[in-house]
């Protein structure tokens, strides 16, 4: 089994936040989303309250709702909503396979040019895996490639897929890694490509990359094949440091990576632009297991911890981070995911008791 040195806890790389706490609270837009989001969602608001600062929850609508309200998944009343908030904090959307609406995940990202999305992946302490001491960050694209949407129909029984890569996009994703790196200080990034198959435009992205790297000689910089990567990250995650990728690879690898720490329930994430950002977890809307208050809420609390970081409420994030850290590491609360049997309710409420525990504790030591 590798081991490493023990996870150093880290946040997003903040674009924008309020220079100090509004007296009236932070205003945060909430999209509940579809499947697991509204039970998820709830856990978060409840454990974000108990950090005892104040929250003006506005109800956003998007995925089912949206299209339920206003006929799209994300209509544009929300994305107002969304860019007058502090910063938002969103549940799985479900998008139809093959068919139906297109995703509101993507057309957020688009409307709102939220062209990061980051994604910790770290070992959770008590939460046994093959692996211990995974301590990655992924850095996908948010905008373009495949997900650009365009397909059309040539011929009957021939489709063509655009695969769009643009230099401004991938100069500015590769700047957002070596900054974050940089902050973090992180040793290493690694631009992910199949820029063998995919000369130009791969190719174009592993360019801007090296272009970046240059400005960050304290940052090592190094490239792999999307498919040798996947077979590194399984055989030795501890190997890689900071991951750039493309869109689709970014999805397919985070997956990836949360199966190495325990799975979809524990993974957080944001979404990051020049001037409004939304945090949600890499998981989607779990139809399965939706509305039977199993769902594990540790990957939208982890997401709620980096919306605090960003709003520059490092301390309240500690404390939520802590609080989740002490709940596995000290009791054996799991949700099914994780071989347990406790409901999303129990292990949330064990979450707040801490944080309530430790925001006493703060209190009465100042
Ligand atoms: P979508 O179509 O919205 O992406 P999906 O079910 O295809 O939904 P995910 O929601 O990402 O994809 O989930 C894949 C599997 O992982 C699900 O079968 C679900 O049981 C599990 N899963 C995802 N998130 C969680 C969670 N927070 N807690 C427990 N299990 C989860």
């Amino acid at each position: 089994m590798p081991s490493s040195p023990a996870p150093n806890k880290e946040s997003c790389n903040p674009m924008t936040a309020p220079l100090s706490r509004p007296v009236d609270g932070y205003k945060i837009a909430v999209l509940d989303g579809d499947g697991i989001g509204p039970e998820v969602m709830q856990a978060a608001r409840q454990v974000l309250t108990a950090t005892g600062i104040i929250f003006q929850w506005e109800s956003v609508s998007a995925g089912a709702a949206g299209i339920a309200l206003y006929g799209k998944a994300m209509p544009d009343e929300s994305l107002a909503m969304i860019k007058a908030a502090h910063a938002s904090l969103k549940g799985p959307t479900s998008t139809p396979i093959g068919h139906g609406h297109t995703s509101a995940n993507v057309a957020l990202r688009k409307a709102l040019s939220l062209y990061a999305n980051l994604r910790p992946v770290q070992s959770l302490p008590g939460v046994p895996t093959r692996y211990e001491g995974v301590d990655l960050v992924i850095v996908r694209e948010n905008t373009e490639d495949l997900y650009a949407g365009l397909e059309h129909v040539v011929v009957p029984g021939v489709v063509v897929g655009m695969k769009v890569i643009t230099e401004t996009a991938s100069l500015r994703i590769a700047e957002f890694a070596f900054q974050h790196a940089v902050k973090h200080g992180r040793r290493r990034v690694t631009a992910v490509h199949k820029a063998n198959i995919m000369k130009l435009a791969d190719g174009l992205f592993l360019n801007c990359c090296r272009r970046v790297a240059t400005k960050y000689p304290s940052v090592s910089y190094d490239e792999v094949i999307v498919d040798a990567l996947c077979m590194q990250l399984v055989k030795d995650p501890t190997r890689f440091d900071t991951l750039v990728l493309e869109n689709l690879y970014g999805d397919i690898v985070s997956d990836l990576c949360a199966g190495l720490v325990g799975g979809l329930g524990v993974v957080p994430g944001a979404n990051i632009g020049e001037d409004c950002a939304v945090f949600e977890a890499v998981h989607g809307s779990a139809p399965d297991i939706a509305g039977k208050n199993i769902a594990n809420p540790t990957a939208i609390l982890l997401s709620s911890c980096m919306m605090l970081e960003f709003l520059n409420e490092p301390e309240a994030a500690k404390q939520v981070r802590r609080a989740i850290d002490e709940v596995y590491s000290k009791t054996r609360i799991r949700t099914p995911d994780l071989g347990g049997t406790a409901t999303t309710d129990v292990f949330t409420n064990a979450v707040i008791d801490q944080v309530k525990r430790y925001v006493q504790e703060a209190a009465s030591a100042s």
